[in-house]
């Protein structure tokens, strides 16, 4: 989960407060001083399940969480990626491997962490 922000990022006040708006289905992050919600959602994560003559490319987890357990080359997207980009741009950096997409795989919730 993302840490809650400690100032608005409209105005700068400290005044941030937990409340429902008005019409709003969600309690959120609002700014008391200028009334700005601070919308936290789910980080979209995006990456290939590689094969290449019948074998499946997996990468070892270099850092925390979970250092040393087997995953898919996958990461956060950026801002003005596609999910097609993101993917190829993760299973590069994570693994040295220029993929190619055939199709759509899958999407995995994981509401828990808050990643889809
Ligand atoms: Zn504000």
């Amino acid at each position: 989960m993302s840490p809650s922000p400690r100032f608005c990022c409209q105005c700068g006040s400290t005044e941030l407060v937990h409340r429902h708006p008005p019409g709003d289905s969600h309690r959120r992050l609002l700014c008391n001083t200028c009334g700005h919600v601070l919308y936290d959602n789910p980080r979209v994560i995006a990456g290939c399940l590689v094969e290449h003559q019948g074998r499946y490319l997996l990468c070892r987890r270099a850092i925390e969480p979970r250092r040393g357990y087997w995953t898919l080359p996958a990461g956060f997207m950026e801002n003005g990626e596609s999910a097609e980009q993101a993917a190829l741009r993760e299973t590069w950096e994570e693994s040295g491997v220029r993929a190619r997409i055939l199709a759509p795989y899958s999407i995995f919730n994981a509401a828990a962490v808050n990643q889809v």
